[in-house]
């Protein structure tokens, strides 16, 4: 097994994420079986309970693990599908040395940090790289040389690269380079981050070096003499507009032969795909839509990223263009019309969301785009909300509203028995991949083309069953359900020229070749109406 770990210095948010996804990405190319991993050393046992807007996004996989964002772009870049067992937490290893101790197991020991904390870990990564039967583990170390909370993590990984062949383990670490107000690169920032990191007993073998602009010569030279790396093993990562270019930028940077030389890999094959794909995207010359976006964290786009990413990857489909438009659900409220709002838009997409504020805000966005026949997506609380919408405006349910926001005398959405019972004992949701079975006839059934899928699930609250007869008629169906037939997944309006939502995140699963059905049917009824 050959194992790549990426560190970050000087800052974090530098898009270590995505420089560890592309590194994956390339090595995928050229023929070889990657399994990717995420160390983030908060506490947290995962990223359920976090705050999208401290956080971004709460990313979703199909065993129902609640992880970070991170794992999206490695999903999307490397195209593998991942497990809970792929993020490892501060709070999971030491809950798990914890649980141990407590059954005796380490039979009288002390218990500390350096070995049984380090050793759950090394246990942890290798216990998942053999599994995967990959070639190649790519471990990334979330936050920041120095942090005191990834200090066991970078110790564990130092234990291993001493107990692995030299030519199985090599390290990527990925600073900045800030440029001066007079345009000039600053290395001092790179040169301490890398001495924090050999003080730890860390050489990095690669240095990807963020920046605004593609480094010189003679500044990798001076990286290179400063940090103990050659001077290719300098790489320069410019900001580019779209993270797909990332692999294409890096791979021009030499970046792939330095690995494969340290590793001692051959190419097994070759393989064009991404730079066509990413070149299509470039050379699009599609016509230009607009898309609202009502949400509560709308100034924070992180926090919807990985439905950023779906509507890129239908764009790129489509060869058209998509500007977003982040409307904050709150401005909708208490206002007289909404047609400011939603001027020269094409279409409106309410996401997932928790809680009352915005709300009210995000039924009137609903209701405009009923009204006026303006393309709609829903996903997930988008998918309750529009319910509520149609239960009282078109079932004449006025208090229609659902239990998780209000008490009400329609609780159109609410908890079902079961739920119910969960939540008493500390609550949980409905997490990850389930099934889903499509109407014939309907405009779910167009839009898959197919009578069974499966999407990614995180709620807790669902369509009341009490009420699925009185608010399904003509203009309001129901067109996806569990396989039960008690929880309904899919909304829609027939004489609509396109309003669905679903109970799920059709997000999760989207990619770049593989774009999500209902994303594109979407963005081909803003076409439409373009
Ligand atoms: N708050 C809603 C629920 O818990 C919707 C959740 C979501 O949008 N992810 O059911």
């Amino acid at each position: 097994m050959k194992y790549i770990v990426v560190t970050g210095g000087v800052m974090s948010g530098l898009g270590k994420g995505i420089t560890m996804a592309s590194i994956g990405r390339i090595l995928k190319s050229r023929g070889y079986k990657i399994v990717p991993m995420k160390i983030d050393p908060y506490i947290n046992i995962d990223a359920g309970t976090m705050n999208p807007f401290q956080h971004g996004e709460v990313y979703v996989l199909g065993d129902g693990a609640e992880v970070d964002l991170d794992l999206g772009h490695y999903e999307r870049f490397m195209d593998v599908e991942l497990g809970r067992e792929h993020n490892i937490t501060t709070g999971v290893v030491y809950s798990a040395v914890i649980e141990r101790e407590r059954k005796g197991e380490y039979l009288g020991q002390t218990v500390q940090i350096i070995p049984h904390v380090t050793n759950e870990i090394k246990a942890r990564i290798r216990g998942v790289a053999t599994k995967s039967g990959a070639d190649i583990c790519l471990v990334e170390i979330g936050g920041t040389v120095g942090d005191i909370e990834s200090m066991p993590f970078l110790e564990a990984v130092r234990q291993m690269q001493g107990e692995e062949n030299g030519n199985d383990f090599l390290f990527v670490h990925v600073t900045l380079v800030p440029f001066t107000t007079l345009k000039e690169p600053k290395t001092k920032p790179t040169q301490h981050s890398v001495k924090a990191l050999r003080e730890l007993g860390l050489q990095p073998d690669i240095i990807v070096c963020r920046c605004e602009k593609a480094l010189k010569e003679d500044v990798k030279k001076k990286i290179a003499m400063f940090c103990n790396v050659k001077k290719e093993a300098v790489i320069s990562a410019p900001d580019t507009e779209d993270i797909y270019e990332v692999p294409l930028l890096l791979e021009k940077e030499g970046i792939a032969t330095h690995i494969m030389e340290k590793l001692q890999l051959e190419q097994v094959k070759e393989d064009h795909e991404w730079e066509k794909m990413v070149e299509r995207r470039k050379s699009s010359r599609g016509k230009k839509i607009r898309v609202a976006i009502v949400g509560k964290y709308a100034e924070l786009e992180d926090s919807y990223l990985s439905i950023k990413e779906a509507i890129k990857h239908a764009a790129t489909e489509l060869e058209c263009k998509v500007e977003t438009k982040w409307i904050e659900a709150d401005d909708l409220e208490g206002v007289g019309g909404l047609d400011s709002f939603f001027e020269d838009i094409e279409g409106i997409l309410v996401p997932g969301g928790f809680g009352v504020r915005g709300a009210e805000g995000k039924i009137n966005a609903i209701e405009y785009a009923r009204a006026n026949k303006i393309p709609y997506l829903g996903l997930c609380f988008g998918f309750q909300l529009a319910v509520i919408e149609a239960a009282r405006n078109i079932a004449n349910l006025k208090d229609a509203n659902s239990s998780e926001l209000c008490e009400t005398p329609h609780p159109v959405i609410d908890l079902l028995e079961e739920q119910r019972e969960v939540n008493e004992k500390g609550g949980t949701m409905r997490l990850g991949d389930y099934e889903v079975f499509i109407r014939g006839d309907t405009l779910a059934e167009k839009v898959y083309g197919e009578k069974k899928v499966v999407e990614r699930h995180r709620h807790r609250y669902e369509v009341n069953p009490a009420y699925i007869e009185r608010i399904e008629r003509e203009e309001v169906v129901f067109s996806g359900t569990d396989r039960t037939g008690v929880r309904m997944e899919i909304l829609e309006i027939p004489q609509h020229p396109f309003f669905l939502a679903t109970q799920f995140h059709p997000e999760f699963k989207s990619r770049l070749d593989k774009p999500s059905p209902p994303f594109k049917a979407f963005l081909e009824a803003c076409l439409r109406k373009h």
